[in-house]
């Protein structure tokens, strides 16, 4: 009898203790409103960001509705506007063209590399197209950072940066979401971090942060912002601003703050699992492991692997194989979107410039979940069946 795989890929931890007493505290006190706060109280929203802020060496967090919330109020601060080209990555996930298309702006796709990031020539290539890049740091892959500040910088392209599967990484020593000028991170129940949903978004810039935190709905008390710009910074900003909104409450809040205190021991179980099951997956037949830049400090909070040159039949096979054996795998190669993935060609209110190479490799693209309700040898035993099933599929093909 084969082994079979009891886990669900969908079940993540429960709220830790802390934080479900935190919300208890919050519903007892009926002031659920972030700016609902009882005379000398700061509110957990605020105190929140004044955490996140201070943990991403950061002047300023902002806490929102949803990390594509965010994105598209970095887009809207630093500018975009109706019919503006916005330059992306063509391997995401649908909030990230999604809100470019909420500020009635145009995504660009640039292609995808072996290693899962954005092809850097590709980008130099298209760096006169827009003035903004929204680059999304897919599946906590991160390209190499200091070469593409270097040819945005060079061509005056404004970078925003998605993390919403690299909080808590870095490049280098710089946090991921510190290299452009406003950094997005989402807190939804899938991400490093659990309100069901949120996000947060962050900032040294006093002019792009007074803007964001008008267009999430602070009305005019901006100044009960803990980690926000002087008050100086909201003078003009406060009256030419729309209100957009879109805050996070402080029952949300609440159950974020001990979560992130946690951040750092979260992100070694996790890598400690993506490593179970990178090396359980090493000189499988036909399976590229995907490489990690040495500056790059990752969260394996999910894995992927690439069966270069495969046919889609035989793909299909061994993503059914695993699934028979309990092991959920999804492909970015598949033709039709589903669940959670679909490909840049699917999203048609975004026509595209068919990309050929980055075609290749995205039929080649099978990602996994790594839930930290996951021991490690449920990771070694989800690295041997994979293994057999693609070994097994691989030998078996005609080619
Ligand atoms: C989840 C996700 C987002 C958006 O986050 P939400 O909080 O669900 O809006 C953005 N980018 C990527 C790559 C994501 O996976």
């Amino acid at each position: 009898m084969s082994e079979k795989f009891q886990g669900s890929f969908t079940q993540q931890e429960p709220i830790p203790d802390a934080g479900i007493e935190a919300a208890l505290q919050i519903l007892k006190s009926g002031r659920l409103h972030r700016y609902n706060i009882a005379e000398g109280e700061h509110g957990e929203t605020a105190l929140l960001e004044q955490e996140f802020a201070a943990s991403v060496d950061a002047k300023y967090c902002l806490a929102v509705a949803s990390g594509g919330y965010a994105m598209a109020t970095a887009l809207r601060a630093v500018g975009v506007k109706a019919g503006d080209k916005v330059l992306s990555n063509a391997f995401t996930l649908a909030p990230v063209p999604g809100s470019i298309a909420a500020v009635g702006g145009v995504p660009v796709f640039v292609g995808v590399t072996r290693d899962l990031t954005i092809d850097l020539d590709d980008l130099a290539a298209k760096a006169d197209l827009a003035d903004v890049l929204m680059l999304s740091h897919m599946r906590g892959h991160m390209c190499d950072m200091d070469r593409l500040m270097a040819i945005c910088d060079a061509a005056g392209i404004t970078v925003i940066e998605d993390c919403a599967h690299t909080m808590g990484a870095k490049w280098g020593d710089t946090f991921s979401g510190r290299h452009g000028v406003m950094g997005c991170y989402s807190c939804q129940t899938y991400k490093h971090v659990n309100s069901g949903e949120g996000g947060l978004l962050v900032s040294d810039d006093d002019e792009l942060m007074a803007r964001a935190i008008m267009l999430s709905g602070s009305y005019m008390l901006f100044e009960r912002h803990l980690a926000g710009p002087p008050k100086e910074a909201f003078a003009n900003i406060k009256y030419e601003t729309p209100n957009i909104s879109g805050r996070m409450d402080h029952l949300r809040a609440a159950i974020l703050r001990p979560q992130l205190a946690d951040l750092d021991t979260q992100v070694t179980r996790w890598n400690e699992r993506y490593v179970a099951v990178e090396d359980g997956l090493q000189d499988t037949p036909g399976l590229t492991v995907v490489k990690r830049h040495e500056k790059e400090s990752y969260v394996g909070s999910s894995i992927q692997f690439l069966l270069e040159g495969w046919s889609d039949a035989a793909v299909n096979d061994a993503i059914a194989r695993c699934g028979a054996r309990g092991v959920e795998l999804k492909w970015f190669g598949g033709a039709e979107p589903v669940a959670f993935t679909s490909r840049y060609d699917s999203w048609r209110y975004a026509p595209s410039e068919p990309m050929l190479a980055t075609d290749d490799i995205l039929r080649g693209i099978v990602d996994m979940r790594l839930p930290l309700t996951f021991s490690i040898e449920d990771c070694q035993q989800i690295a041997r069946i994979i293994r057999a099933e693609v070994s097994a599929v691989y030998q078996g093909q005609d080619s």
